[in-house]
């Protein structure tokens, strides 16, 4: 097991990626804290890691509270001893173009996406420092962003603007905090099957399907067709193969990578 002994936050558990990765952080021999405004999702996620014989805890959370997450950090370490493992994945996807977004659907996408990172940064690395000054190896952040962080969409702005500062924002904190034996990375991950493209707002979906390249006459976001023409390998990539790099990241094998981005795309960026 790669993850023995290790205690983890995943937010965004309820559903495609976290889930996916709660699962994987579990099953390497983590305990893990699962977190989402989804709470028959999240439950869906804590029964599947108990039946696979897995250590988890489930606690409803916005991320974009920050009371919330003083308790989630709090009851993480009351109830798993400490943390030293922290996925920030909850986020949302919003396909709107610039001259038609409000005010409120940017700073909403803003908040989840980014702001809930900065959110959860803030009062993790707190308990993963006390950890390492008790006699801990060290914590590794490891921060959701998207192959739209790397690369600007039309149609995709908002979101575009939240991941590109999920990159940095993790550059930046990976620096800051790499004396304390905390490292924080970014992970990009292309199109992934998961129930995020049947939600993107209605509004913007011509955009984002004109953006992506959709087949005209969709009427929704067909995950497969988008992959089929954006992705060199040919299809969508499975939320398990996310959950492999982001394993790999919280394992001590990248003891040495801090300030990185581990891009996931099936070719997506070459
Ligand atoms: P998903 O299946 O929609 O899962 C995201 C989860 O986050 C959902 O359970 C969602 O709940 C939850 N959530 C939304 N707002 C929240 C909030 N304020 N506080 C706490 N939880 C909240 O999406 P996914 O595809 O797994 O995405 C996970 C991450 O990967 C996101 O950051 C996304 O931007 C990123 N990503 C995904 C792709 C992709 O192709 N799937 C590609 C690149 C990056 P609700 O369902 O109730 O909204």
């Amino acid at each position: 097991m790669r993850l023995k002994g290790k205690s983890a936050i995943v937010t965004g558990a309820a559903s495609g990626i976290g889930r996916a990765t709660a699962i994987a952080l579990a099953r390497e021999g983590a305990a893990v804290m699962l977190t989402d405004i989804d709470d028959a999702g999240g439950h869906a996620t804590l029964d599947a890691i108990a039946k696979a014989g897995g250590r988890a805890a489930w606690r409803h959370q916005d991320v974009v509270d920050e009371d919330q997450w003083r308790e989630v950090v709090a009851e993480t370490v009351r109830l798993h001893g400490h943390l030293d493992t922290l996925v920030n994945n909850a986020g949302i996807g919003s396909g709107q173009l610039v001259v038609e977004m409000s005010l409120e659907a940017w700073n909403r996408q803003l908040g989840i996406n980014l702001t809930g990172v900065f959110l959860g940064c803030k009062h993790g690395i707190p308990a993963m420092r006390a950890h390492v000054q008790g006699g801990g190896k060290g914590g590794s952040i490891i921060n959701i962003s998207s192959v739209a962080g790397l690369e600007g969409a039309p149609g995709l702005a908002g979101y575009c603007a939240t991941k590109g500062g999920v990159r940095l924002f993790s550059k930046a904190v990976a620096k800051e905090y790499a004396a304390d034996r905390i490292r924080c990375n970014s992970v990009h991950p292309g199109i992934i099957d998961t129930p995020i493209w049947t939600k993107i707002d209605e509004g913007g979906l011509s955009a984002t399907r004109d953006a992506l390249g959709t087949p005209p006459g969709a009427n929704s976001i067909p995950v497969d067709a988008i992959a089929l023409v954006n992705t060199p390998l040919q299809r969508a990539g499975q939320p398990e193969e996310i959950a492999a790099g982001i394993v790999f990241l919280a394992s001590d094998e990248s003891a040495f990578i801090t300030g990185s981005e581990l891009v996931i795309d099936g070719g997506w960026t070459a």
